[in-house]
């Protein structure tokens, strides 16, 4: 099938190249004309697995290309996939200024019928909103449907998450439409749902929703476990032993962020607030967050009397390991706090270096390695829990710093071992005896 994808992001390049890579012959378009130049040379704009190496072998076998031109790129497919941002506004709602300019540009140049594929994250009944849009802006008079699939990969592993999938849901009144949907999915051989476009596009933030409050509910329950002398991951791990419950999404550590959970969670609150619903659980999930981003500084507050010339290492700025996003990542939260009261921060990351220094407007020193960074350090914070720190000589780690205080936001360490190294250990939801 001929598939054109509006929007090469975490997304829309992780779809493109799957689609291609069973068969399909795809035209990724982008507004961002750097983006689809680096694209073209078969480079990636975003760190992901075994990402490059697709995009630069189904090129080389002419099933993928990219443009900045929607016209060029339109004529022929069967199947048109929204894959754009939808960011939150100030308030918490969906901004959908970037769905809206695709919808526009993509009833412009429909000529034959398509099925359009909402891929985007986007608030209960935006399907219907997309195909007024369409609709409006046609040139001539043609047929065609509007599906919601949301989409459910996990940046850090979104390339096996498209094959191994636990289920593609379809919301469409469609049979046509779901009919050549099936068909495209078809080689990856994985549970389709079909639902209608409402219910599908409630499954999506339900849930994200649902996965965030299980992160605060640990949280909530690793700080009870400071309090009472409980350790946290002795909980979860007997929580997680229960299948309806399971071992998923139990890791205590501070907070949640990323491009998705926060602004799905706000998303589905408003949505909320439009019907008149408020939705009190979810309310809670986003407030618990913001106040476990806060841990590092507070244990950081007890410890550090004059903050005058201190040095804090960061380990760790992407929001998660395994991808270079740093939207919401909790190392931005701290990272700012710090530079806040007067602390000199020196960072390292994996891959999310370059992505952080973007976004901050104010000197980081970001290290070409973890010893650099914790270097002649008062402290240390692990944000993120890449497999490279859990594999770092903690005895060089401790000749290096000058005081030993080591923050483990992510419980990667024992903490045993860690007070026997002679680190001032501080784990999330384990009471540390003496
Ligand atoms: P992103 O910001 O990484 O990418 C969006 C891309 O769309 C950008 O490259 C941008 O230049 C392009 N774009 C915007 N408007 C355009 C237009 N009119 N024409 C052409 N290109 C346009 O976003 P993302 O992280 O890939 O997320 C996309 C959607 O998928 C969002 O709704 C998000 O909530 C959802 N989602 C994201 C993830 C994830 O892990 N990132 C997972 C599931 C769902």
């Amino acid at each position: 099938m001929k598939v054109t994808v509006v929007g090469t992001g975490y997304v829309g390049l992780v779809t493109g190249a799957c689609l291609a890579e069973i068969g399909h012959h795809v035209i990724c378009v982008d507004q961002d004309e750097m983006k689809i130049e680096k694209l073209k040379r078969g480079i990636s704009p975003i760190y992901e697995a075994y990402l490059e190496d697709m995009i630069f072998r189904n090129i080389q076998e002419q099933r993928l290309s990219f443009s900045i031109d929607m016209e060029a790129a339109m004529p022929g497919s069967q199947v048109v996939f929204i894959a754009v941002g939808t960011p939150s506004l100030e308030d918490g709602d969906v901004d959908l200024s970037q769905v809206e300019k695709a919808a526009r540009e993509i009833g412009k140049h429909l000529s034959a019928y398509t099925v359009i594929v909402s891929k985007s994250t986007v608030p209960v009944g935006s399907c219907r909103r997309i195909a007024q849009i369409i609709k409006k802006n046609l040139i001539k008079e043609v047929s065609f449907d509007v599906v919601s699939n949301p989409e459910f990969l996990r940046e850090g592993t979104a390339i096996y998450d498209t094959f191994h999938g636990d289920r593609i849901v379809f919301g469409s009144r469609s049979k046509k439409a779901v009919d050549i949907l099936t068909e495209l999915y078809k080689p990856l051989h994985q549970k389709i749902l079909v639902t209608d476009p409402e219910s599908a596009e409630l499954i999506k933030y339900a849930s994200n929703a649902f996965l965030a409050t299980k992160i605060s509910f640990i949280n909530e329950m690793a700080n009870l476990c400071e309090k009472t002398g409980g350790d946290i991951q002795a909980v979860a791990e007997g929580m997680g032993m229960d299948q309806r419950i399971g071992n998923k999404f139990l890791q205590a550590g501070i907070g949640f962020g990323g491009a998705c959970f926060p602004k799905d969670v706000s998303g589905l609150l408003k949505t909320g607030e439009k019907y008149g619903y408020d939705f009190k659980i979810i309310r809670q999930t986003l407030a618990v967050n913001s106040t476990q981003k806060q841990k590092p500084l507070e244990i950081l507050e007890k410890i550090i009397e004059d903050w005058k010339d201190i040095k804090i290492g960061i380990l760790g700025l992407a929001f998660k390991p395994g991808t270079d996003d740093v939207r919401e990542a909790p190392a931005l939260y701290i990272i700012k706090e710090l530079y806040g009261r007067g602390v000199h921060v020196k960072a390292y990351d994996p891959v999310a270096n370059d992505n952080m220094q973007s976004v901050l407007s104010f000197p980081v020193t970001y290290c070409n390695n973890p010893y650099d960074a914790v270097s002649d350090c008062d402290a240390v914070i692990l944000v993120t829990e890449w497999q490279e720190f859990k594999e770092l000589s903690l005895r060089k780690i401790r000749r290096l710093m000058k005081r030993k205080i080591f923050i483990d936001g992510r419980n990667v360490f024992a903490s045993e071992s860690m007070k026997k190294k002679g680190f001032d250990y501080y784990p999330i939801g384990i009471c540390c005896k003496e």
